[in-house]
C-alpha cells in the first residue's frame, strides 16, 4: 500500500498540492476532503462571470472529482467537512452533507482549508440576506438572485480587491451600485494617489463611492435592505455584498494543536510543515514570510497559495521543495482603468526601520509619437543606503502590470535601484519606449 496523504480543502492550494503529490510519488494513495460542491475552480475568475465577461460558467471549473480521478488517480469527496483532526492517531473526522461521520486515516496531512470572509459587527446583519464572493456556491446565489428578483440597485460594503471587482460586476448586470469603504480611500493597501486611478473611473461610470463611512446597522424594508451608517447616512438597497477582506480559518488547526503565529494564520517553515509532525498547511490559512523583511505576515492572493499548495505536496510525498515567500505581487482593475503593487509600501518600509525613499514618475506604456499612449503613474520605493528597492505601486491602463512584474522580479533577484535603469527591455514604438517606464523610475532614483 502507497503512502496515505489526505489534503483538506480543494481549491488554490489543495489542488496544487494534491496534483504535485501525484507527480511526487505515484504509488501514493491521495484523497481530498472539500466542504463544498466544487474542487480546483477559479475563484478569481467569479466577479467576471457575474458581470457577463466570461460567458461560461464551465469554464471557471478546471476540474472535477471525476477528472481528478482520471487524470490524477486522487479520490475526491466534496461536501465532506473535516471537522477534527488526532494527529496523535493520525485520523481526520469529517461530515457530509447526509449527516454521515467519516473517519480518514492518514500518513500525511495537507491543510489547505483557506479562508473565511471577515462578517463585521453590523448590527441586524444575521437577520439580513446578503452575498459574499468567495465560492462557486456564492457566484450561482448571486447570479440567480439577480435573474430571479430582477434587483435595481447593489450596495458593496468594503472597497477592496472584491469590492471593486464585484462592484464592476454587478454594474455590467445594469443595477445602480453603491461602494461603502470605512477607510478615508479605496484599495487600502495601496497609496491614496495611486488607487485614485481606479476612484475616478469607477465615479465616471457611476458608482457611489462613500469613503470614511462604516456600516453599523442593517435592516429590512418592504422588501429593501436598509443600511445605517455611524455617522447617520442611510444606504436603500436590492442586494447587499459584504467584501469586508477575509481572515485564515484556523479552527480545524486548532483541534490538531498546530502553532497559530503572530498575524493569525498556521505557522509553518519553509518546507509547509507545521509544528505538528506530517501535517503540512498551505494558502490563505498559513502565514508567509514576506521576502523583503523576513517577518511572518497574510497575504490571501492565488499565486502564493498555487506555490505553497507545489511545495506542501511535493515534500508531503517525499520531495523536497522551499517556498522563499512573498512580495504579494498584485493587480485590481475596474474597467480599463488599473493598480498593481509589490513589495512594501512606503508607510511600511518606514516602519520596519529602511532608509525610506520613493520616486514619482509617469511616462507612457509606449512612445508618445505611436497612437494612442497610456500614461503609467509608478511609484518606487528604495533604500536610500543600500539601493535595495523595497517595493512599487503603479496606475494606469496599458502596460501596469508588465512594469510591476519587473520590478516585482528586479526584488526577488536582488537587483538595486540603480540597476532599473540598466536593464535592456524589447522595443518598438508599439510596445514600449528606447527608455521604459521601468528605467526611468529606476534612473530618477539615482
Ligand atoms: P480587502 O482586505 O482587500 O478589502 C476589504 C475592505 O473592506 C477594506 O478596504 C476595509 O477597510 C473595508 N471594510 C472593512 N470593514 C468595513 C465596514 N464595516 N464598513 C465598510 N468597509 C469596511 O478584502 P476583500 O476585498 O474582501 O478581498 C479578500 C482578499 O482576497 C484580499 O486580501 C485579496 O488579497 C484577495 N483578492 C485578491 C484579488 C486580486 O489580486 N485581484 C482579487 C480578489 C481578492
Amino acid at each position: 500500500m502507497g503512502k496515505r496523504i489526505l489534503v483538506i480543502g480543494g481549491v488554490a492550494a489543495g489542488a496544487t498540492a494534491a496534483a504535485k503529490a501525484r507527480r511526487t510519488d505515484e504509488t501514493a494513495e491521495i484523497t481530498i476532503l472539500e466542504k463544498n460542491g466544487y474542487v480546483s475552480f477559479a475563484n478569481c475568475g467569479i466577479p467576471y462571470y457575474i458581470g457577463n465577461v466570461i460567458k461560461s460558467r464551465n469554464s471557471l471549473l478546471l476540474q472535477n472529482a471525476k477528472s481528478l480521478k482520471k487524470r490524477y488517480n486522487i479520490d475526491v469527496f466534496t461536501h465532506t467537512e473535516a471537522i477534527r483532526i488526532d494527529p496523535d492517531k493520525k485520523i481526520v473526522f469529517a461530515k457530509n452533507n447526509s449527516d454521515e461521520n467519516l473517519t480518514f486515516q492518514y500518513d500525511k496531512l495537507i491543510l489547505c482549508n483557506g479562508a473565511k470572509t471577515i462578517i463585521p459587527p453590523i448590527d441586524g446583519i444575521s437577520e439580513i440576506d446578503y452575498f459574499t464572493v468567495r465560492s462557486i456556491e456564492d457566484m450561482d446565489s448571486i447570479k440567480d438572485f439577480i435573474e430571479e428578483h430582477k434587483p435595481e440597485s447593489a450596495c458593496v460594503i468594503g472597497a477592496g480587491y472584491i469590492g471593486i471587482e464585484t462592484s464592476e460586476a454587478l454594474m455590467h448586470c445594469g443595477l445602480e451600485v453603491t461602494v461603502v469603504e470605512a477607510l478615508p480611500h479605496i484599495l487600502p493597501t495601496f497609496s491614496p494617489e495611486v488607487s485614485l486611478k481606479i476612484y475616478e473611473k469607477m465615479v465616471s461610470c457611476g458608482i457611489t463611492l462613500k469613503t470614511e463611512t462604516k456600516i453599523v446597522k442593517a435592516y429590512k424594508q418592504d422588501n429593501k435592505i436598509i443600511l445605517l451608517s455611524e455617522k447617520g447616512e442611510s444606504f436603500t438597497t436590492d442586494l447587499l455584498i459584504i467584501a469586508t477582506g477575509v481572515k485564515p480559518d484556523i479552527e480545524l488547526a486548532k483541534t490538531a494543536g498546530l502553532e497559530i503565529g503572530s498575524v493569525g494564520g498556521v505557522r509553518v517553515n519553509s518546507r509547509m510543515e507545521t509544528s505538528v509532525a506530517d501535517i503540512y498547511a498551505a494558502g490563505d490559512l498559513v502565514e508567509k514570510k514576506d521576502i523583503i523583511t523576513g517577518n511572518y505576515i497574510l497575504a490571501p492572493l492565488a499565486g502564493p497559495a498555487n506555490r505553497e499548495g507545489r511545495v506542501a505536496g511535493c515534500n508531503a510525498a517525499g520531495g523536497n521543495l522551499e517556498y522563499k515567500g512573498t512580495l504579494r505581487t498584485a493587480i485590481v482593475s475596474f474597467e480599463n482603468a488599473c493598480c498593481a503593487q509589490t513589495g512594501l509600501s512606503y508607510k511600511e518600509a518606514i516602519k520596519f526601520g529602511y532608509d525610506a525613499h520613493f520616486t514619482y514618475t509617469e511616462d507612457p506604456n509606449h512612445v508618445e509619437y505611436y497612437p494612442d499612449p497610456k500614461y503609467i503613474f509608478i511609484k518606487l520605493i528604495f533604500d536610500k543606503k543600500t539601493g535595495k528597492i523595497l517595493g512599487a505601486e503603479a496606475s494606469g491602463e496599458n502596460g501596469v502590470e508588465r512594469r510591476i512584474d519587473i520590478i516585482s522580479t528586479a526584488i526577488f533577484a536582488g537587483l538595486t535601484v540603480y540597476e532599473l535603469g540598466e536593464i535592456d527591455f524589447c522595443y518598438s514604438p508599439p510596445y514600449g519606449a528606447a527608455k521604459d517606464p521601468v528605467n526611468i523610475s529606476g534612473l530618477v532614483a539615482t
